[in-house]
């Protein structure tokens, strides 16, 4: 069962003994007389406390997804949805620290749910998707001072050829293989492969736009899919190389979770698996060379897979990989990672006291405590509508 599946159904059946017991509490309040009104609250309080156990499921550990960590990531076409200020991430490390949680490595953790250990309670785990920059320069140190453990995947065209590691300038970009072994030396943080070349691929005939010098960035996937090895500095560019503006842009699903669709012709299932087992295999042989270690876990890009992507994972080595739908619970499998998108701007706007307690609220629903979807949904819902909103009237907000 996914969590969204489980978080429905608890809560509407969490909702229908609550409503069930407070109509008939009601209806005691109103009808009986005087001295014998006061049931009323008993009933109530009876509801509550059948309706209880259906919000408390079994344990489960909040794996937080982080991209860029940045005070200035406006390089970055979709910063909006997954960039988050290095404020707002200092306040969700600070809100961790106050819930009593436990922070722990991915492959720890992998490691002692593949042993069949019991799920520890009040777990939590961090990744970091992409390999920005940002994750060394911004979000190591805030780590670092919390002493809290992380995992950083990162995809390999992407990694900035250069050597060294950079301390100060700028913050765009990718961080370099001496930048990424950095982080592993360190041993609160594990680097683990995030794909070779983070693609789409076209997968219909449909035609969902025309590139323009205003959208291609925000198309980049079609840059990124026509240019082989290295793309680290794609961004750069005043107009986009590989595919010029004025072509068509077409439907496009992830390179590693559905067929292709070139010339006219879909790519064979069997194709895929090929595709995906080079890929995975490239990512292996590249950690080893460069940072010196096998890869334990893998993330798939956008966090999509195909329905054989973890039986080729698992042959090639890999101990769990990511794309899970549910809670990390004991009797999930070991071998799948279900995580949960941190993001920015909880209530559509950056105000650090609501992002704390949206972060408490995610945590402790991944955790398995259904009374904080109550508070969530309302949030969430907060979000969207100031979104639509400002998309709509274009005001901005911080
Ligand atoms: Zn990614």
């Amino acid at each position: 069962m996914t969590r969204k599946v489980e978080r429905i159904a608890r809560t509407r059946r969490w909702a229908t003994i609550v409503a069930a017991s407070g109509t008939i509490a009601l209806a005691a309040w109103v009808l009986l007389p005087a001295p014998w009104g006061w049931a009323a609250l008993a009933i109530l309080a009876g509801g509550l406390a059948v309706a209880h156990p259906q919000m408390i499921a079994p344990p489960g550990v909040a794996v937080l997804t982080y991209h860029s960590v940045s005070p200035d990531p406006a390089w970055l076409p979709w910063s909006r949805e997954i960039a988050v200020h290095p404020s707002t991430f200092e306040r969700h490390l600070r809100t961790l620290r106050r819930m009593g949680v436990t922070i722990v490595g991915s492959r720890a953790l992998t490691e002692r749910r593949s042993a069949g250990a019991p799920t520890p309670a009040n777990t939590v785990a961090l990744h970091f998707d992409d390999g920005y920059l940002d994750n060394w320069r911004c979000a190591a140190p805030l780590l670092r001072a919390h002493d809290a453990p992380a995992t950083f995947f990162a995809s390999l065209d992407f990694v900035d050829p250069a050597r060294g590691v950079r301390d100060d300038g700028p913050l765009d970009g990718y961080m370099t293989w001496d930048e990424l072994a950095a982080l592993e030396a360190d041993p609160r943080f594990e680097v683990e492969p995030h794909g070779v070349a983070h693609a789409r691929v076209p997968t219909g005939e449909r035609v969902v736009g025309v590139l323009d010098a205003a959208n291609w960035r925000t198309h980049a996937w079609m840059q990124w899919d026509a240019t082989p090895g290295s793309k680290h500095d794609w961004y750069r560019r005043a107009l986009p190389e590989a595919v010029p503006v004025g072509s068509t842009i077409p439907a496009s699903g992830l390179a590693l979770a559905e067929p292709a669709l070139r010339d006219g012709v879909r790519e064979s299932v069997d194709t895929l698996h090929e595709r995906i087992a080079r890929d995975l295999g490239a990512c292996r042989a590249t950690f080893e060379r460069e940072l010196g270690i096998t890869p334990r876990l893998f993330c798939w890009p956008e966090n999509k897979l195909c329905a054989q992507g973890r039986t080729i994972a698992r042959a090639l080595g890999y101990r769990a990989t990511t794309g899970g739908r549910g809670r990390n619970t004991a009797d999930e499998p070991a071998d799948t990672i279900s995580r949960i998108h941190v993001n920015d701007r909880a209530l559509g706007f950056r105000w650090l006291a609501a992002e704390g307690v949206y972060l408490r609220a995610a945590v402790r629903l991944m955790q398995g405590n259904h009374y904080w979807y109550l508070l969530l949904a309302p949030m969430q819902l907060t979000r969207r509508a100031i979104f639509v909103w400002r998309r709509r009237f274009g005001r901005d907000f911080a």
